[in-house]
């Protein structure tokens, strides 16, 4: 059975996914990076389900969502520098990886049994109004089957996982497009882990520059898996013209049969990702061409799900 479909600015919605949520079912909630497939992060068995229902490899930690700074204090040792980034970005695309608190309310299987926690307050009403509701943190991976295109409307959870979730907010199209960014504050050290919908430059006018994490640290980070964001069709990038068989993903100049932005505006161009690729891919062609974009700003971002989706894929 395919899962409802409520708006997700309706206060009787919200208190019906929060009662939903309570009981160990999943709900897909808009945030403004992605759609996310939340389940209560302390229930073991709900996040079992998650995992499942995405059928995501199991060693993958999740990001636990919180409201705000106040309910991040109770989940994670809070330094400094996480204060100063939270009060700068959140609530908005900027996950940070911190040390667990032993006391805190995220079951094992949600981080994958790491001494840290990956955790983000989104900048969607929507959200907001869940997390408050529920009044504790929730695992959101992106709402998609493992490995193919994260959802930007509510439309693309339905068609991806409809039948596998219990309620789907729709709360209109994501406003940045792609995942959050992912910085780990451990050790002392600041390092990025995930390029994402904040520009990195944004985040070392506060913390200099970061470290970069090698791939070798991959099993800590699924969005760092060689191949993900996949569509049906293979892809081939820095493409100026399409070849047979192939569609094209234009960018500025480069027209496209798509554009993802004519005036080569990268904000525009990661809001229109993820859908551009499922519009292109829905035509059953052999192959994606993509325009190449500037590795600047969220062009790094655009650049590495690009990378990924059009990585070997197993
Ligand atoms: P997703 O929810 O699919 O957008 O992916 C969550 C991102 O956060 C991935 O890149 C994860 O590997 C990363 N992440 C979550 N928890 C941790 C953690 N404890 N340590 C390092 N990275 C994490
Ligand atoms: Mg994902």
């Amino acid at each position: 059975m395919t899962a409802p479909v409520l708006p997700a600015d309706s206060p009787d919605a919200i208190a019906r996914a929060a009662a939903l949520l309570r009981e160990g079912g999943l709900v897909a909630m808009p945030t403004e990076t992605v759609y996310g497939l939340a389940a209560d992060a302390s229930n073991a068995v709900a996040v079992a389900r998650l995992y499942a229902a995405k059928g995501r490899p199991r060693f993958n930690p999740l990001i636990a969502h919180v409201a705000g700074i106040e309910m991040a204090k109770r989940l994670v040792e809070w330094p400094a520098l996480a204060d100063e980034l939270a009060r700068a970005f959140w609530p908005g695309p900027l996950t940070l990886v911190l040390p667990k608190l032993k006391a805190a309310p995220i079951c094992d299987l949600a981080n994958a049994g790491l001494d840290s926690v990956a955790i983000r307050a989104p900048g969607h009403a929507a959200a907001q109004a869940l997390l408050e509701a529920f009044g504790g943190p929730l695992v959101a991976p992106s709402a998609n089957p493992s490995g193919g295109v994260s959802p930007t409307t509510a439309s693309h959870v339905r068609e991806g996982l409809g039948d596998r979730l219990d309620l789907i907010l729709d709360g209109g199209a994501c406003t940045v497009g792609v995942e959050s960014t992912v910085i780990a504050l451990l050790d002392g050290r600041a390092t990025l882990l995930r390029p994402g919908g904040l520009e990195r430059s944004r985040i070392e006018a506060i913390t200099g520059p970061l470290a970069i994490a090698g791939h070798s640290e991959a099993p800590t980070s699924p969005g760092m898996l060689a191949s993900h964001y996949a569509p049906a069709a293979a892809m081939r990038l820095n493409a100026t013209q399409a070849r047979e068989g192939e569609v094209l993903l234009g960018f500025g100049a480069v027209q496209g049969d798509l554009n993802l932005s004519a005036s080569g505006d990268l904000a525009e161009a990661a809001a229109k990702l993820f859908a551009a690729l499922r519009q292109l891919d829905a035509s059953g062609p052999k192959s994606i061409a993509v325009a190449p974009i500037p590795d600047e700003g969220l062009g790094e971002a655009i650049n590495d799900r690009l990378q990924r989706a059009a990585a070997p894929r197993d």
